[in-house]
């Protein structure tokens, strides 16, 4: 994802890299957060390894900065941000996100998550603390195609998270699917939209192409995407309201 990013300056704040949980920061941001200024902390690390990710450096490489780096980023930004999305890689599989969340609400920013929905346990206990605002959940593949786009055999989890937002009415989310024709087609799209609309979910239903391409090289290698999605007949046979991209 092409990001403006705040990086480490590396001029020897003495605590070393290890254990640095953030690849980067997009320090300003209008379009993830709807209605806010937020920042964008990229955590680093994932759980799935989907073929189309077009982030390999943050899912399989090491952090850059901080938690104490990414506070005093934070503290001064006071009044300027409104929000903060943690996005990355996959920020529910950083063991200390409820902490530092907990310090990101002591600023007083709001708080979105985005999810691949993996880790239905900690989305509930941050959800029950009433530590997010808002989420976005990836709804990667139908429970048949589910390991051969994510490579993890996992849909049980994701469909526990995704029933767990599906029964709250307190935070706002959207799910949303990206698309690569190699992996999905229209009728993959349609069978998610059904399962949404089955499991009470009245949001739209965003679908996005993948980025992919010899200049943008994703984690399955995979070709650009020249086919084009039938969208009429998804707007006709779709059960809820989609935004495609
Ligand atoms: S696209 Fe998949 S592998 Fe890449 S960061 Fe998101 S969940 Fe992880």
């Amino acid at each position: 994802m092409a990001h403006h990013a705040y990086s480490h300056d590396d001029k020897g704040h003495g605590n070393g890299h290890r254990g640095a949980p953030f690849h980067a920061i997009t320090p300003f941001t209008m379009l993830d957060y709807p209605d806010r200024i937020a920042c964008i902390m990229w955590v680093a690390g994932c759980n799935m390894r989907c073929l189309y990710c077009h982030n390999p450096q943050i899912v399989t490489g090491k952090g850059a900065i901080g938690e104490q780096e990414a506070l005093a980023f934070l503290g001064a930004r006071r009044g300027l941000l409104e929000a903060v999305v943690f996005s990355g890689g996959e920020a529910t599989a950083w063991p200390r996100l409820a902490p530092f969340m907990r310090q990101v609400r002591a600023f007083g920013f709001a708080i979105k998550l985005d999810t691949n929905g993996l880790r239905p346990d900690v989305l509930a206990s941050l959800l029950a603390e009433g530590l997010l605002d808002r989420v976005a959940l990836d709804y990667k593949a139908p429970a048949s195609r589910f390991h051969a786009v994510t490579g993890t055999k996992a849909y049980a989890r994701f469909e526990r998270s995704l029933d767990i937002l599906c029964k709250q009415d307190t935070v706002p989310f959207e799910v949303r699917s990206t698309i690569h024709s190699s992996l999905l087609d229209e009728n993959d799209i349609l069978d998610m939209a059904h399962d949404l609309a089955r499991r009470g979910y009245r949001g739209t239903y965003a679908v996005q192409r993948a980025i992919a391409g010899p200049d943008r090289p994703t984690l399955g290698d995979l070709p650009a995407d020249m086919r084009a999605i039938d969208v009429a007949r998804l707007v006709r046979l779709s059960p809820l309201d989609l935004t495609i991209r």
